[in-house]
């Protein structure tokens, strides 16, 4: 038997869940890595429960379980709700437990958003590495994003919800009303990957590079730059989610630098934008790897 510390993590997200284990956050054993599908909550969860029996079986006993959730997620430990989903439209998964399942590996247990736990495993790993703070931004389904201030993120009341900020409209993108079930018009009613389908048919990957679209949204995700770089002066802001592209990440360096006008010292630095707004430096790997730096610190 190793004496080596086991852990496991789990990236909740709202397609898939991504389970893993092994002895430390760079240190996932392959054979113990599952993709399961986001179903039911009664489903989902009982797969993640026999993934992780399995992992016992094979390995013993784990020593801590990172959970990296999709939100709004209570991420308050003294709160009664712990660890649970909150008020979300998707269907089912209001008000469920994501630890609960999980007590009966009686292992301390650790919870975070998928955004946060990404932003961990930027700073510790990725883009941040040679940096003290970052903020990771995903573009997919919905828009959301994660802090981290000289190690630890932040958390507070909930956890940031970035994707909801307003953005002012392009004025091509007038007609528009935006698909967010709460604020219509918000960022992620704007410039999710739903909110592109919606107005123009195709992916944004699809489009020809002289097509609207890659500005428009471009230049909302360049406001949302814009602001983290005015409110949060972060060193690093990662762009990362199925929707982002190197030419979707160029338009949002130009769009910040047009919206910030001179008025930070950006340009000044060595790259400038270009060390300021960058791409996932770990790809699709942030979120497991948080989940594992939840767990293992
Ligand atoms: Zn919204």
């Amino acid at each position: 038997m190793s004496a080596q510390a086991l852990f496991g993590a789990i990236e909740a997200g709202g397609t898939k869940f991504v389970c893993a284990a092994g002895y430390g956050p760079r240190a996932i054993e392959p054979q113990f890595r599952q993709v399961i599908p986001t179903t039911t909550p009664a489903q989902t969860l009982a797969a993640v429960g026999d993934f992780l029996e399995r992992v016992r079986r094979q390995a013993g006993a784990f020593a801590g379980i990172g959970v990296a959730a999709f939100g709004p997620v209570d991420i308050d430990r003294r709160s009664a709700r712990w660890g649970s989903i909150l008020t979300t439209p998707k269907p089912g998964w209001s008000d469920v437990s994501l630890v609960t399942p999980l007590a009966r590996f009686g292992c301390p247990l650790f919870v975070d958003t998928d955004v946060n736990a990404a932003a961990l495993a930027e700073a510790r790993f990725g883009a941040g590495a040679d940096a003290d703070s970052l903020v990771y931004v995903t573009v997919g389904t919905g828009i959301g994003g994660g802090v981290v201030i000289e190690g630890r993120t932040v958390r507070g009341m909930l956890h940031p919800e970035m994707g909801h900020i307003r953005v002012r409209r392009d004025e091509r993108d007038a007609q528009f009303a935006g698909i967010c079930p709460f604020h219509g018009d918000c960022l992620e009613g704007l410039a999710s990957g739903p909110a592109v389908l919606a107005r123009w048919g195709a992916k944004l990957e699809s489009l020809p590079d002289t097509h609207a679209g890659l500005d428009i949204i471009g230049g909302y995700l360049g406001q949302l730059a814009a602001t983290l770089a005015l409110v949060l002066s972060t060193r690093r802001i990662v762009f990362g989610g199925g929707v982002m592209s190197a030419r979707l990440l160029g338009r949002v360096r130009a769009a910040a630098e047009r919206q910030l006008a001179g008025y930070l010292p950006i340009e000044a630095r060595a790259g400038g934008f270009e060390q300021l707004i960058v791409a996932p430096g770990l790809g699709d790997q942030a979120g497991i790897t948080g989940a594992m730096l939840l767990a293992a610190g």
